[in-house]
């Protein structure tokens, strides 16, 4: 069993604060649906827990079976099991999702000449094509490629939990279907927890989620059954202050990572 719990986690992006004190834990197995209006801190959370500089932890703690992740670099956190799925997968120009895979899996102590076997099925699987497997890592694909892309590298890679930044925003319908369902073997077969970002209930009607969490202005004010998100796609926000990206004063943006 597997868990990563969160606790009293508060961060800040130029010297604002954004989170303010987030508490979620995720088991093993487990799919928790993580929703709330845009500009509450859904990605910056996800940015936070991945290590990204510019986000500067203020107090809390983030822990993947009992190892505290903050502070360790950004690949001491994926050694840990942490797996994260950004909302804008990055290009890696130069390498291939079989070099970045193969490095991986040497570094979790896998055979690394595995890695063609297992992408090629795993493609065939979700369908990606092979010609986008042999071009470096999301340069010019579409936002579906980059977001299958990114499911194939959960599922080879097989980590303890994974968080997912919107994986369903830019996938057509059967590519929405094909995604959730794979990640929901992932949880189901292989024990992946899974903290899935998203704005669809659509999403959580093939990736069924055990629990449905409203993150507002920087707090999870909300936890409930898969009925929430129902409820929340009649509703909308207006309960929790709706659109928060509009009320936030302006910030200076960072400027997008080159890694
Ligand atoms: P969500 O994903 O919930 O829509 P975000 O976490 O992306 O929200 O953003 C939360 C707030 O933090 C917004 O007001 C946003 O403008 C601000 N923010 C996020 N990232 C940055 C950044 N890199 N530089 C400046 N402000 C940022
Ligand atoms: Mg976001």
């Amino acid at each position: 069993m597997s868990e990563l719990v969160i606790e009293g986690l508060h961060a800040s992006v130029v010297g604002r604060e954004i989170l303010r004190g987030v508490d979620l834990r995720v088991g093993s197995g487990e799919v928790h649906a993580l929703m709330g209006p845009n500009g509450s801190g859904k990605s910056t959370l996800s940015h936070v827990l991945a290590g990204r500089p510019g986000y500067e932890v203020t107090a809390g703690s983030v822990r993947l079976d009992g190892v505290e992740l903050l502070g360790l670099p950004v690949w001491e956190r994926a050694q840990a099991g942490l797996f994260l799925a950004l909302q804008y997968p990055i290009e890696v120009p130069g390498v291939s999702v079989y070099d970045a895979l193969g490095e991986s899996m040497e570094a979790a102590g896998r055979e690394r000449r595995q890695v063609r076997e297992l992408v090629g099925a795993e493609a065939r699987r979700i369908g990606v094509d092979e010609a986008v497997l042999s071009r470096p890592l999301n340069v010019d694909l579409s936002g579906g490629e980059r977001k299958r892309n990114e499911i194939l590298q959960l599922a080879v890679l097989q980590p303890r939990v994974a968080v997912l930044d919107e994986i369903d925003s830019g996938l057509d319908i059967d590519a929405l279907k094909a995604v959730a369902r794979r990640v929901a073997e992932l949880a189901a077969e292989s024990g992946i927890g899974v903290l899935a970002i998203t704005h669809y209930q659509r999403l959580l009607s093939v990736l069924a989620a055990d629990k449905v969490h409203v993150l507002a202005a920087g707090r999870v004010v909300e936890t409930g059954g898969p009925e929430l998100a129902l409820e929340l796609e009649r509703t909308g926000y207006a309960a929790y202050g709706g659109d928060q990206e509009e009320a936030a004063e302006p910030a200076a943006r960072l400027p997008r990572p080159l890694v």
